[in-house]
């Protein structure tokens, strides 16, 4: 149920109804919307008087939240929500850009991609530490030796890191050196791991599954809300079609009905989403102009000899030409870049 308390309701009338609702076994979350205190009263409410509730000091309006997903609805927060991270606000007017490796490699490639990375005006590095590979031949990543070089290269170029948590084990190891953690595609549905980046400091970037609704996607951010950590970016990176040309398609439908149902930041992922490095550009203006938060791109200075999704990624000179026709579709719908 979502309890609105009356304009100006103090804090001691808004902590005694936050009280007396856990008293009822709910789970209460708490959000500030234009002066207004409201409440978001989450379990088996089937006992409580609601109409009573409705009499108390201080109370508005009790209404229910009908979307089964209810703290990441905009029905619980009507403003979106902005996550700072570093230089960067992610959900407000300007574009939150995201570029970097699939993997970190080493030392040397990790610096000159950074650099790269700061030169195009990008605000955030990306790179796998923690790589899940479909087959167990392929490369696995560096461990927490290329979180380690990731988090140098990153502060030695002025830029926030992101970089994926695979397990519930890992996540106190990965939040030690990113700013934000990514949850891949394939993990959006794996419950204990969101528990876990659901109880951390930091925010969480949740991939779209490959094969998941959005209705799906939206109740494993609240999987994750409903711990208590609020900051959770959703980032669209394609869905598994019966299209075989591309690697993904990437579902840019999501982006305007996410942003209608839910307060998160939308951000969306061309690499992985069309998956064939010469049309990314063209996917990454598309996501901006459908209304995207913000973009993450792969990018390799050698991409032929790239450990992982070098098909997909872009070159530091590719990543730096598509910057100011990225700006001109940002202007062109009211944001900047
Ligand atoms: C990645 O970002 O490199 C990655 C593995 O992403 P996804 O989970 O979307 O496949
Ligand atoms: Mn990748």
């Amino acid at each position: 149920m979502l309890v609105v308390l009356q304009p100006g309701a103090g804090e001691p009338v808004a902590n005694d109804v936050a009280t007396r609702l856990r008293m009822f076994g709910l789970a209460v979350h708490r959000t500030d919307h234009q002066g207004q205190v409201r409440l978001g009263a989450l379990g088996d409410g089937s006992s409580v008087d609601w109409d009573a509730v409705r009499k108390w000091s201080g109370v508005q309006s009790v209404t229910r939240i009908a979307a089964p997903f209810k703290l990441v609805s905009r029905t619980f927060r009507p403003s979106d929500t902005i996550i700072s991270v570093g230089r960067c606000a992610i959900g407000s007017e300007q574009l939150a850009l995201m570029a970097g490796p699939c993997s970190v490699e080493g030392e040397e490639q990790a610096f000159t991609i950074a650099k790269a990375v700061a030169k195009a005006g990008a605000t955030v590095m990306r790179g796998g530490a923690y790589k899940p590979r479909t087959s167990p031949y392929s490369f696995q990543g560096l461990g927490e030796e290329g979180l380690k070089i990731l988090r140098r290269a990153a502060d030695a170029n002025g830029l926030a890191v992101v970089s994926e948590v695979m397990d519930s084990q890992q996540v106190t190891l990965v939040a030690r050196y990113a700013d934000i953690l990514q949850v891949g595609a394939r993990n959006m549905q794996n419950y204990s791991l969101l528990r876990e980046v659901g109880h951390a400091q930091k925010p969480v970037l949740l991939k779209r599954g490959l094969a998941s609704t959005i209705e799906e996607w939206l109740l494993s951010a609240e999987h994750i809300v409903s711990q208590g950590n609020a900051q959770v970016i959703l980032c669209e990176r394609g869905i598994r079609t019966f299209e075989t040309y591309t690697r993904n398609t990437l579902d840019l439908n999501a982006v305007p009905v996410l942003k209608e149902i839910s307060h998160l930041p939308v951000i969306a992922d061309p690499s992985h989403g069309i998956g064939i490095s010469r049309h990314v550009p063209a996917m990454a203006l598309a996501s901006v102009a459908a209304g995207a938060d913000g973009i993450m791109l792969e990018m390799h200075p050698n991409p032929r000899e790239a450990l992982s999704d070098g098909a997909q990624s872009l070159t530091p000179g590719q990543l730096q030409a598509l910057m100011p026709r990225l700006r001109a579709v940002a202007a062109a719908i009211g944001r900047s870049a």
